[in-house]
């Protein structure tokens, strides 16, 4: 088995201050890129819906401070025009899934798609968007739950689709607990597991302080935490 690429940081940039603290305290712990929301497709209209074009400027002086990468999400055709150059993994999130003048659009930029899959999305039809996306060159898709009849969590992670996207498909796939679980006690486990099943990657939501985080907070795990959860995978990968 091979390291997962570990993407973290907060569901949504708050400030230059927080996004810029948190990424310098990521890259201490090794993580590969950093992620973080500028334009939020929150369910509620009144909930924060994310710093927009600001985010992204904060987002891109984290990066030039500490060097990592960046993964953000991107809602509409105008926002690819406008950042896809900049921008190191585009994100497209469960809700747009289903966007395929959006998608199509996104086939014309060479930068790497990580492709949520829609909350309730066959694997048929997640594996269709992708290749509304230039034939799919480029993507790597991202299982983030899909919604069931249990509402006691979030959502819950279809672990199945790692063996499943392995064998019939050629992309890679990441696997994001944080919306899947929807709790921050769950996203250990759920990492585990995912990369004992192969998974290619990881996404998860990252608080220096998670009791103050303006979106998904109690979802978001602690710096500390995903330091051991790193730890805990290394050691499975037997180094
Ligand atoms: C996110 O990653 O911040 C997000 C909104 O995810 P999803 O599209 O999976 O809900
Ligand atoms: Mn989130």
């Amino acid at each position: 088995m091979k390291r997962p690429i570990i993407i973290a940081g907060p569901c949504a940039v708050e400030s230059e201050e927080q996004i810029i603290r948190i990424a310098i305290e990521l890259k201490k712990i090794g993580i590969d890129y950093l992620r973080g929301g500028a334009f939020k497709p929150r369910t509620n209209p009144n909930s924060f819906q994310g710093l927009g074009d600001l985010g992204i400027k904060y987002l891109l002086e984290a990066k030039k401070i500490t060097g990592l990468p960046i993964v953000t999400e991107l809602m509409t055709i105008e926002q690819v025009r406008k950042y896809a150059d900049e921008i190191d993994i585009i994100q497209i999130g469960s809700r747009n899934m289903y966007n395929y003048e959006l998608l199509k659009e996104l086939g014309k930029y060479s930068k790497p798609i990580l492709l949520k899959r829609g909350i309730s999305a066959t694997y048929n039809e997640w594996i269709n968007a992708a290749k509304y996306i230039n034939n799919g060159k480029n993507v790597i898709l991202c299982e983030r739950g899909i919604r069931s009849f249990d509402l006691s969590t979030r959502n819950v992670l279809d672990i199945q689709a790692i063996p499943y996207i392995k064998k019939n498909t050629n992309f890679d796939i990441f696997i994001d607990p944080s919306h899947a679980a929807g709790n921050d006690y769950m996203i250990e486990p759920m990492s585990l597991a995912s990369v004992i099943a192969g998974c290619d990657g990881l996404i998860i939501e990252v608080h220096d302080k998670p009791e103050e985080a303006l979106c998904d907070k109690e979802q978001a795990i602690t710096i500390n935490t995903l330091k051991s959860i790193m730890k805990k995978i290394n050691k499975l990968l037997g180094d």
